[in-house]
């Protein structure tokens, strides 16, 4: 997400907000973008991803719109993945990323080497 007032033709790095935890992008922390300025980092993608993939768990409520994929549970039963699980930020409740988007970002970090990101094992 953009911080409120950002200048959309002169985009800073600090107006770059995750959505899921309101962080602003800084050069430690990387940031992956999805559909209309949506972001998640680095961290918020670790908690989800270890959640959602490693522990099969779901905190997503029933029906929920993935801002990365803007997605909504229509689409996703249309496509046959209308039970897909996804994690919802303990911090900022309205954000909800589908299970697909976890995995697509966290393959996208894991290659890309400029940042110190893996996937997350069980211990
Ligand atoms: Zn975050
Ligand atoms: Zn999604």
């Amino acid at each position: 997400m953009r911080k409120p007032g950002t200048d959309e033709t002169n985009v800073q790095m600090t107006d770059v907000l995750c959505d899921f935890c309101h962080r602003q992008w800084s050069e430690e922390i990387p940031m992956l973008e999805g559909h209309k300025g949506s972001c998640i980092c680095g961290r918020c993608l670790r908690i989800a991803y270890t959640e959602v993939l490693l522990h099969k768990q779901s905190s997503a409520p029933a029906e929920f719109t993935c801002p990365m994929c803007l997605e909504t549970t229509a689409d996703r039963a249309e496509l046959d993945r209308g039970d897909e699980p996804g994690w919802q930020s303990p911090m900022h409740e309205e954000a909800v990323i589908c299970r697909r988007c976890i995995k697509l970002a966290s393959g996208a970090l894991h290659k890309d080497k400029a940042f110190d990101w893996s996937k997350p094992t069980i211990e």
